[in-house]
């Protein structure tokens, strides 16, 4: 896929997430030309082993953490949905919120969590992933009616291309070899979750190299995803091929 001028939504539960799981494809698509905007579902309040740690001051910390991500990687901007962290559910209300970001952007492609991960023990990543996919059916549906979507000044935008990251099945791996050490980077930004594996992006890029996907063909460090075109004569031969 071309990437220049391409507008890229990625939808995910956790500051940290897109970052983590697609940080490299990102950075890759941005060299490239790719306008890259992020969704985040809660607000993370949650995450720290601390029990000392107060929620509302760690939420604000981390959205901190994803704006120095950002700058890192060259993310334009970032939506927070404000769902509360734990306790996302893949509820009509998130559906419809997701498919006006959806109209509002006009995205080609969507990247989210494969919410028919087997094994996926984090709730928020399914709900995520899942509300995201069906929520782009909602944003294509030019009948579609909600109070929060109006068809006149939201008309309906079909997204081109789904990747789903953290894949049950992947079937593309995006080469990220050349883009290890801003990763390490951008991940290093979000020092409330990474802080103590590494201090510099030197250091955590020997580390990202060891943890990454290697491609199945050449071997080089790598990010798994499901892709599925979603539009046209390819969408149509992909979606009965399931
Ligand atoms: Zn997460």
């Amino acid at each position: 896929m071309n990437m220049k001028n391409k507008r890229v939504m990625v939808v995910s539960a956790h500051p940290d997430d897109a970052d983590f799981y697609c940080g490299g494809t990102l950075a890759r698509w941005i060299r490239e030309g790719a306008e890259v905007r992020y969704v985040i579902c809660t607000n993370a309040e949650l995450g720290s082993d601390d029990p000392k740690t107060d929620p509302a001051a760690l939420a604000a910390l981390r959205k901190e953490e994803q704006t120095a991500a950002n700058r890192a990687l060259g993310v334009l901007d970032t939506t927070y949905l404000g769902y509360p962290d734990t306790g996302l559910k893949p509820t009509d209300e998130l559906r419809v919120e997701i498919a006006r970001l959806i109209r509002m952007q006009k995205p080609h492609a969507l990247v989210t969590f494969d919410p028919w991960l087997h094994y996926e023990i984090h709730p928020d990543h399914t709900a995520a992933g899942l509300s995201a996919v069906y929520a782009r059916h909602i944003a294509k549906l030019p009948l579609y009616k909600n109070d929060l979507i109006d068809n006149d000044s939201l008309p309906f935008w079909a997204v081109e291309h789904l990747y789903m990251m953290k894949p049950d099945r992947p079937n593309t791996w995006i080469d990220i070899e050349d883009f290890l050490k801003i990763k390490a980077e951008t991940l290093l930004c979000h020092n409330s979750q990474f802080g103590m594996l590494y201090s510099s992006p030197e250091q955590g890029e020997a580390l990202i190299r060891e943890m990454s996907h290697k491609h199945p063909e050449s071997g080089r460090a790598a990010e798994p995803f499901r892709y599925m075109p979603l539009e046209g004569i390819k969408g149509i031969k992909a979606y009965i091929s399931l």
